[in-house]
């Protein structure tokens, strides 16, 4: 015998037992007192097991109403049995929600917890779910936003037409109206037939480096296409012109010679950029003598104004730990920048100075200064006030962002004071870590 039958019997034989014990007693009755005694025992008997089983019935289709193991009935006989079964499904299938329930909640949460946007929408793009990133992202409250059309609440004509195309084989990168300085890429992705993923990332700063790179390339592009153009147009003169006096070809050559230097300035300066951007090249831990490296600078300082500046030195006697290289790069810009924008007559001083928090790198020069919505601008490649006077002197345009890589690497800052008209101070911090005490100094020189 199958073991569902022997299951259904083991519920219905106490009350199989009873009916055979009534049965009994009835014929018993019958027996005893005559067929009729017997027959309305056996009536009155069945009518009360009849009504018992109405009764437990009646309460079965009330529990069902609202089945909950807190108000499930007890029961009499094989209705005892069957109320424990119930119990026992209900039981299990409560836990089997919570279950269900716990996983869901844990599959949303971690959901909420990715750093793209996630919104669930079905065919008519009405929104059934989405994440705090994507509220963030598209502009949407998911409480008030549930169950209305996504193209109704962003409204970019981009994404509208993006949405609406179903094609959606490349993401799409657009910048939201409500959020212009936010760049976003939407992707979408069907799940399930008629429901759809759209995920949305914050692609703000690789668009950023993207720019940055663009106009880099053109910015070198056309740095470089102006020398080239010069020499060019005076090597058609040379070769045009039948018989150049040696006076006219010495001065084409000079300028092209003066052309030729430009480009390799700027390459020398491009290349240094990258050495110092580099990840693979960490900064070289010497012994750098700044006071000495100081008198050098000045001296060029003085080869470089020739004569129509002023220059003074201030220089404390501490060293400093990094690339004698780079700070020497780093502080020669320094320096040429102050004559190079500085009128003669000016004065350009240099000081190196140690205080509590670190020591700094001066130049202080009475020029032609910057004025302050240009300052914070200074150290972006190929950025300057004034262009032609940056190429007449010799720029590269690149010269205070190797500054700034340089004092990055040694962790330190570039600060610039700057009154237009009256003068700057352009001054390279370096944290007190990287000083080598005069005492130590002086000891190692010895
Ligand atoms: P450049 O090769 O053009 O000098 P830099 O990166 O060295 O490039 O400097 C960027 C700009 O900062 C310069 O073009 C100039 O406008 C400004 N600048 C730098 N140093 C000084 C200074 N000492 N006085 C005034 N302006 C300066």
């Amino acid at each position: 015998m199958s073991e569902k039958w022997l299951h259904r019997i083991r519920l219905v034989l106490p009350a199989l037992l009873r009916l055979a014990l009534l049965g009994a007693i009835a014929v018993a009755l019958g027996f005893a007192f005559g067929a009729r005694a017997g027959l309305w025992f056996a009536v009155l008997a069945l009518g009360l097991l009849f009504a018992v089983h109405l009764f437990y019935l009646s309460v079965l289709g009330d529990w069902l109403e609202r089945p909950s193991l807190a108000t499930i009935p007890e029961g009499a006989g094989t209705w005892s049995e069957v109320f424990a079964r119930l119990y026992k499904m209900r039981r299990a299938s409560e836990i089997d929600e919570r279950r269900l329930q716990e996983s869901e909640a844990r599959f949303r949460r971690t959901i909420s917890a990715l750093p793209e946007g996630i919104a669930l929408v079905d065919a008519a793009l009405q929104i059934e779910w989405c994440n705090p990133v994507a509220e963030r992202h598209l502009g949407l409250k998911l409480q008030a936003d549930q169950g209305l059309r996504l193209t109704n609440l962003v409204r970019d004509p981009v994404f509208v037409a993006y949405m609406t195309s179903g094609d959606f084989d490349a993401p799409l990168v657009f910048r939201p109206l409500a959020n212009p300085s936010l760049a976003l890429s939407v992707q979408v992705i069907e799940f399930e037939p008629s429901r759809w993923i759209v995920l949305t990332r914050d692609v703000t700063q690789s668009e950023r480096v993207d720019a940055m790179r663009r106009d880099f390339v053109a910015n070198v592009s056309h740095e470089l296409r102006t020398p080239l153009t010069v020499v060019n147009g005076f090597l058609e003169t040379l070769l045009d012109s039948d018989a150049p006096t040696d006076e006219t070809r010495r001065r084409h050559m000079r300028l092209m010679q003066e052309q030729a230097q430009r480009m390799h300035r700027l390459v020398e300066d491009l290349l240094m950029l990258s050495r110092l951007e580099s990840q693979e090249n960490p900064v070289a831990d010497e012994d750098v003598d700044v006071p000495q490296l100081l008198r050098e600078l000045a001296d060029e300082a003085r080869a470089l104004s020739q004569g129509r500046h002023a220059i003074g030195v201030e220089a404390a006697a501490e060293h400093v730990r990094g690339s004698r290289e780079e700070l020497r790069s780093a502080f020669g810009n320094l320096v040429s920048n102050a004559i190079r924008y500085t009128p003669a007559g000016g004065r350009v001083t240099l000081r190196w100075r140690v205080a509590d928090d670190g020591a700094r790198f001066e130049v202080e020069d009475t020029g032609i200064g910057v004025a302050p919505e240009h300052i914070p601008r200074l150290t972006e490649r190929f950025y300057r006030v004034d262009k032609s006077r940056s190429r007449e002197t010799g720029g590269t345009g690149l010269g205070l962002a190797i500054v700034k890589h340089v004092l990055l690497r040694h962790q330190g800052r570039l600060d610039v004071q700057s009154q237009l008209g009256r003068g700057s101070v352009f001054s390279a911090w370096l944290p007190r870590s990287r000083l080598i005490v005069v005492a130590a100094a002086q000891r190692q020189a010895a």
